[in-house]
């Protein structure tokens, strides 16, 4: 007896549904990847990243993890990054956060969660820095959703802080990293006109001279 057979089932009927509309589409799609993006969201079940911007396996490279976040140390995050860059050479970093991110939510309160606490503590330091704003809203899901927000623009920073972006664009590399917000509950997009494609748009003390 299959365990999930659920799971399978879906999974011939996706298949049947996909070859029933192109009879070569695992055959073609299984060749080589050649995505344009980088998507970097939130491990949240409601934000299938595909699914979202209506993109077909092959065409968007994918990292998620807790409350889509780019911590300079953290080596799967630099690793994917490097890949996408270097290797597959993508055109646009997306990192795409989302309302209602239980994440976000979490870094607002004091409660114990566990190990999550301290991946989490790299938004409670966005919350430190942009405190005014934020303590200034008395609307606490006013509060929430602009948190969200700003730490998709501390995300993209950390992006563009990278030497493998920063080398990427010293090459003359086309590359754009953006920032945006999936809404969960109207499945629409929002822009946070946060477009970064050049070390002219990097505050000086980020730069990195790579031929130093
Ligand atoms: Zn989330």
């Amino acid at each position: 007896m299959r365990h999930l057979k659920i799971l399978f089932e879906n999974n011939q009927e996706w298949v049947a549904s996909k070859i029933g509309k192109e009879p070569d589409y695992f055959t073609r799609r299984s060749l080589a990847q050649d995505p344009f993006y980088l998507w970097i969201g939130c491990s949240d079940s409601r934000v299938p990243a595909n699914e979202i911007v209506g993109l077909e396996p092959g065409e968007l490279f994918v990292h998620r993890n807790v409350a889509n976040l780019f911590p300079h140390t953290d080596f799967n995050c630099l690793s994917v990054l490097e890949y996408a860059i270097d290797l597959i050479k993508i055109k646009h970093v997306i990192v795409c956060g989302h309302y209602g991110c239980g994440g976000v939510k979490a870094a607002m309160e004091d409660h114990h969660l566990g190990l999550v606490d301290n991946w989490l503590r790299n938004i409670r330091d966005v919350y430190a820095r942009h405190r005014e704003e934020l303590d200034a809203m008395m609307d606490q899901k006013k509060r929430y959703n602009r948190l969200v927000e700003l730490n998709v623009l501390q995300q993209v920073l950390n992006v563009c802080h990278t030497t493998i972006v920063q080398g990427a664009w010293e090459r003359k590399q086309p590359l754009s990293v953006h920032g945006w917000v999936y809404d969960m509950e109207s499945g629409k997009l929002k822009d946070l006109d946060c477009c970064l494609s050049s070390i002219d748009h990097v505050e000086k003390i980020y730069r990195i001279n790579l031929s130093k």
